[in-house]
């Protein structure tokens, strides 16, 4: 395991890798590591000659300086987790590689409908963070494939339209949500969950997987509601819980067997925002 703090010292290295012709796979994390983070990386591993993986907390896509401030940062036990997987390269930049000329989430490209709905919709600039930092670290590493979580599902369709019209040269390879034994997604913010929340943590998967077996026979706008309300009901505070195309995130009002589906939703459990989704495929 090698660890570069500095820009250009891993630009340097990864420079010979790439003449030797070694093939390069990235993981994006902000560290507080945990399986969902793991399987990327073995999965990056496995495919790939060598594999980087950040661990950098992008000041410029929270929204919300509380969240910023108390996101867990445990980079000791994270250094340790990586060891295992042999031999990787790991990227602990500070804000100043990152972003030499102050921090920004300025616009970068136009994310149009992407940039509006769902999880754009509540947290206001958080994508046009996510794309500068993203397309930052894109820049310096340079790999033949990105590996991304579905857990961020819209982010995943957001770094595909980022790689479109920017950074060609890259695969995007989205890997399945790595979920806790009772059905909760693996979150670096679980572990900001009281015991009560934890507990009830396991309905919001629960809650999509009911929604998604009403599709064939209930009305979109009721599967919704109902869903919400079970929500509502246990305590979480719903933000939205949406049944969209998958590949361009439209809400859709009535069931369509043309275009694979994603159910997602997000919501506060306490102080603690939560998110998740499920893919439905056409022929489900
Ligand atoms: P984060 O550190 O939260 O920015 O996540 C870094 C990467 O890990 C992103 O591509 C996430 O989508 C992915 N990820 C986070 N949690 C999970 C999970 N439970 N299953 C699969 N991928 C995940």
């Amino acid at each position: 395991m090698l660890l570069f703090k500095k820009t250009k010292d891993l630009q340097d290295y990864l420079a010979k890798a790439k003449k030797q012709g070694q093939r390069m796979g990235f993981v994006p994390t902000m560290g507080a590591l945990h399986e969902g983070h793991m399987e990327l990386i073995r999965r990056s591993a496995a495919e790939n000659d060598l594999t980087i993986c950040s661990i950098y907390v992008n000041p410029t896509q929270f929204n919300e300086l509380s969240d910023l401030e108390k996101y867990p940062r445990t980079p000791e036990k994270d250094l340790l987790l990586l060891r295992e997987v042999g031999s990787l390269i790991i990227f602990f930049p500070s804000d100043k590689e990152i972003y030499p000329d102050g921090p920004s989430n300025a616009p970068l490209i136009d994310l149009g409908h992407l940039n509006e709905v769902q999880e754009a919709a509540f947290r206001p600039g958080h994508f046009d963070g996510v794309v500068q930092v993203v397309h930052r670290l894109l820049s310096i590493v340079q790999p033949d494939r990105l590996y991304m979580g579905q857990k961020d599902y819209q982010q995943v369709l957001v770094i595909r339209e980022l790689i479109r019209q920017k950074l060609p040269d890259t695969t995007l390879v989205m890997c399945p949500i790595v979920r806790e034994a009772d059905g909760l997604a693996m979150s670096s913010r679980n572990v900001r969950l009281d015991t009560g929340f934890r507990q009830k943590a396991p309905l919001i998967a629960a809650t999509l997987e009911t929604a998604a077996a009403q599709l064939p026979e209930k009305a979109i706008a009721e599967i919704k509601q109902e869903a919400i309300d079970k929500l509502n009901e246990a305590g979480f505070k719903t933000e939205y819980f949406e049944i969209s195309n998958a590949d361009t995130l439209l809400s859709v009002g009535q069931l369509s067997r043309e275009a694979d589906l994603v159910l997602s939703t997000a919501v506060w459990a306490g102080e603690v925002r939560l998110i998740d989704n499920l893919l439905v495929p056409i022929n489900f």
